[in-house]
Parts: C-alpha cells; sequence; structure tokens
C-alpha cells in the first residue's frame, strides 16, 4: 500500500495550522493517488483525551476530508515498539542512557557542540560503570545512531542534510518515545509519504535514519509552513478564534483557501485547483 497520512496529537483541539496542515495531508495524498491515514499520536498520556480524539475526528470531517479506516492509535501499538526496540536491540543498536534531562541539556549547551544534539556521555560506558548507575536509575534507551548526518528529500525545501542524533527510544519511565513510534507506525502502515509541519523539518534526517536501519523504507517528505500569530510566533490556541469551536466550517475554508491564493472551499475543489507543487512556501501569518 501506498499512504500519506495525518498523524495528530488528542492534546487540543486542532486550530486552523493543523486543520490546515490536515488538508495539505490530504491534497499531497490524493493528488498522487494514495491512500490517506488518520493516526492518532496519543503516546503521551498524561496530555491526550479521548474527547480531543473525537473532536479532532468531528473536525476534520466537518471540512470534509475523507479518510481510510482504520484510524490508528498509538497508545494501543505498545507491542509493537517493544518488537522494535528488541530488534535494534539484538543488532547492537542501543544504548543505556543515564543522564537527566537537565544533564543533557548543560553537556549540550558545550561550544562547538551541534545545536541540540545528545553528548554521547552514556554511549561507551562499560558494563560495570552501567551497573552501578542501574542501582540508581531506570536508564532510557537511545539509538546508537550510524551516521552523524542523513539526507532526505522534502517537496518542499529540497535536499536537507541534517543531524542524526542518538534519539531517545524508550523514556526511563517506560514510554516508548515519540520517534520511535512515528517511524515503526509509518513503515509499518505502509505510510511512504510524510506531509507535516515544518517544526519537524529538523527531526527528519534522524527518523529517515532510523527508518533505514529497522529495514524499513524511508518515506517521501513535505514539511509545510506552519501558521503564525500576528506577533510571528507559532499559532496556539490562546491566540482566540482559531478553531472549529469559535468558526465555522466555511469561515475556516474561507481563510485556509485565501492563504493558499485558491478559491476552492473543499477538498475536492481544492484536487482540482492546486497542484502541490505550487504551495506558498513561507508561513501562513494570521493578522486578526
Ligand atoms: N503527532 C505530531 C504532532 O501532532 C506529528 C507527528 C508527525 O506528523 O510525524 O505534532
Amino acid at each position: 500500500m501506498s499512504a500519506g497520512r495525518f498523524a495528530p496529537s488528542p492534546s487540543g483541539d486542532l486550530h486552523l495550522g493543523n486543520l490546515r496542515t490536515a488538508i495539505l495531508a490530504w491534497l499531497f495524498a490524493r493528488a498522487t493517488d494514495r491512500s490517506f491515514l488518520v493516526r492518532v499520536e496519543d503516546l503521551d498520556r498524561q496530555r491526550s483525551r479521548p474527547e480531543f480524539e473525537r473532536t479532532q475526528l468531528e473536525d476534520l470531517a466537518a471540512l470534509g476530508l475523507t479518510w481510510d479506516p482504520p484510524v490508528v492509535r498509538q497508545s494501543e501499538r505498545d507491542d509493537r515498539y517493544a518488537a522494535a526496540l528488541d530488534r535494534l536491540t539484538d543488532a547492537g543498536l542501543t544504548f543505556e542512557c543515564f543522564c537527566t534531562r537537565r544533564e543533557v541539556a548543560e553537556a549540550v549547551r558545550a561550544p562547538h557542540h551541534p545545536p541540540g544534539a545528545y553528548p554521547g556521555t552514556c554511549r561507551d560506558l562499560t558494563e560495570a560503570e552501567r551497573a552501578e548507575r542501574r542501582a540508581e536509575r531506570v536508564p532510557a534507551i537511545r539509538l546508537r545512531a550510524q551516521a552523524d548526518r542523513w539526507v532526505i528529500h522534502d517537496a518542499l525545501h529540497g535536499e536537507v542534510d541534517g543531524h542524526v542524533d542518538d534519539v531517545v527510544l524508550r523514556r526511563g519511565d517506560g514510554a516508548h518515545a515519540y520517534n520511535l513510534a512515528v517511524v515503526v507506525d509509518d513503515g509499518e502502515q505502509g505510510v511512504d509519504q510524510v506531509v507535516r509541519g515544518d517544526d519537524l523539518l529538523d527531526v527528519a534526517p534522524a527518523q529517515a535514519h532510523l527508518a533505514h536501519l529497522l529495514g524499513l523504507p524511508e518515506p517521501a517528505y513535505a514539511h509545510v509552513p506552519l501558521a503564525l500569530n500576528a506577533a510571528g510566533r507559532r499559532l496556539a490556541k490562546r491566540d482566540g478564534a482559531v478553531t472549529l469551536r469559535d468558526l465555522s466550517p466555511g469561515t475556516v475554508w474561507d481563510l485556509i483557501g485565501d492563504s493558499l491564493g485558491v478559491r476552492a472551499r473543499s477538498p475536492e475543489a481544492l484536487l482540482a485547483e492546486l497542484d502541490p507543487a505550487d504551495l506558498p512556501r513561507k508561513p501562513w501569518i494570521l493578522t486578526s
């Protein structure tokens, strides 16, 4: 199967920026004759709420979007993530990390270190050192990345040669991490086209590298511009009437259609009018 997808986290209502990304993910998938899947990314048990899952799906439907069932929930796929982690561990591609967030943050602020990258503190601990640390805390599991950089091909950004980190695969509290889940799910669901906000462009090379190490195909990417508020910051719910709780589907289509420079006010009309290759590259700044 060849598929695109929209993968929201059910931690709040979808705002105009999220809705626009969903519409664009649908457009890219349908313009290339792919299936379109919706995946509920509810790994974060603290922030995820079933009622947001419900309203998010209702909101997508209210805009006329359709997707191919079933809707998959990450909270129900722990065994898949555990199996993938085992495969990596068996291949010697993981290590235990005992660092606290703070220790990582302090180490990465060191001069000449790639911004945000894990400094490798626990990569080469001896067995004795690990045994000692295990008595203090349950380690996170990180990927033993096999490259410093990885090139992805993005429909909007071209060739992106990005840093690859030893990403966390399982947190110290036992929860599987987003980077592992997203790669396993895309691979196993046949998602070969990833369209999402360009805030995730930075992690795409590491995800593509992880897919490669898991023997999964690397998807085609399109990281689409985010919606910004009048101050130039990423749009958030506190920016006012920005969700379908306050706006009608018609108004949402008017705003999104205008942002794309099209007259289309439905998914099918958009498909007829806009070639995804002609998508505006600039952020969408909402001024009112
Ligand atoms: N669940 C992520 C989010 O809502 C998106 C992850 C992805 O599209 O890969 O930001």
